[in-house]
């Protein structure tokens, strides 16, 4: 069967999934996303993506044509026609098509676009022996600019770190924010370990506020172990324990170096072997 994409309120077939070249989505980046995971036909941490589209969507002044329980009902039905045991749900609303200058009131019919496929993940020797990391030279979009915290379909700013990362060798980078504090990676949250207490940066550091940092912060509460959210520079990654991102895609993955200078041990810590353990029981359902 050919993969179905939901669109505008009904499965269609991929190839007939379109959006019209006026939808400001396309023509301004004018819209909100999510990607959530899917686990043994489970759509992991639905309700808390779906809540967190809803705010981006209100902090962008985007009204969303369907309710959230209707947009919780339309992912698992379209995971559900596209079989999917293990995937990838993006989630997307574009604030409809409209004239050919900025007025998003001039816009109609923001489309509700939700495709269920599989993930190509990072290979599995990065888990096993941990990533390297490089800082970007672009900082992270302050947040009086556009808030990271909002999820929008907007990424540029991340793109062009990340096109930093890819042409230095490296899969991730490290993105510090107006301040010169780190904020988090291109996308992926970022934690460190020092002295058995887990910190990362607060989420008015200028970062997404992950719904998976916010599982693994649960995780590590859960098993006893302290959690900040607070200021870190870069200083505190070099002089870290250990390091480690999360991620809807990456989940929890040790970092063992950044900007060519070893954390810690160089390999992935115990207390982030722990927390990599203890997500995969949660996503595995044990
Ligand atoms: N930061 C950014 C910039 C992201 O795009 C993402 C999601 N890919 C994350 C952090 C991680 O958030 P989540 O755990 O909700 O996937």
């Amino acid at each position: 069967m050919s993969q179905q994409v939901y669109l505008d309120g009904q499965l269609v077939p991929a190839e007939e999934a379109k959006v019209s070249v006026f939808d400001h989505g396309l023509l301004y980046g004018d819209g909100v996303f999510e990607g959530i995971r899917v686990y043994g036909r489970n759509v992991f941490l639905l309700e808390e993506h779906v809540e967190r589209l809803y705010e981006s969507a209100l902090a962008i002044r985007l009204e969303i044509p369907i309710s959230p329980s209707a947009m919780i009902t339309a992912v698992e039905e379209t995971v559900a026609a596209n079989n999917i045991d293990d995937g990838y749900v993006r989630l997307l609303v574009t604030r409809g098509a409209g004239t050919l200058g900025l007025d998003p009131r001039r816009t109609s019919n923001p489309q509700v676009v939700i495709i269920a496929a599989t993930i190509a993940l990072y290979p599995p020797e990065i888990y096993e022996d941990g990533m390297p990391l490089v800082t970007a030279s672009t900082i992270r979009n302050h947040p009086a600019a556009i808030n990271p915290r909002i999820k929008s379909l907007n990424y540029l700013n991340n793109i062009l770190a990340k096109i930093e990362g890819t042409d230095a060798g490296f899969v991730e980078a490290l993105m510090l924010n107006h301040r010169g504090e780190v904020a988090e990676c291109t996308g992926d949250n970022v934690f460190i370990v020092r002295d058995r207490i887990l910190k990362t940066p607060s989420a008015d550091a200028g970062i997404l506020e992950g719904i998976t940092r916010n599982a693994v912060i649960e995780l590590a509460r859960e098993s006893g172990k302290t959690v900040q959210e607070v200021a870190l520079t870069r200083h505190d990654i070099f002089t870290a324990d250990e390091c480690f991102l999360t991620g809807t895609a990456a989940e929890v993955i040790a970092v063992i170096s950044l900007d060519g200078r070893v954390i810690g041990s160089g390999k992935p810590g115990p207390i982030t072997r722990e927390l990599m353990q203890k997500f995969r029981d949660l996503t595995r359902g044990k």
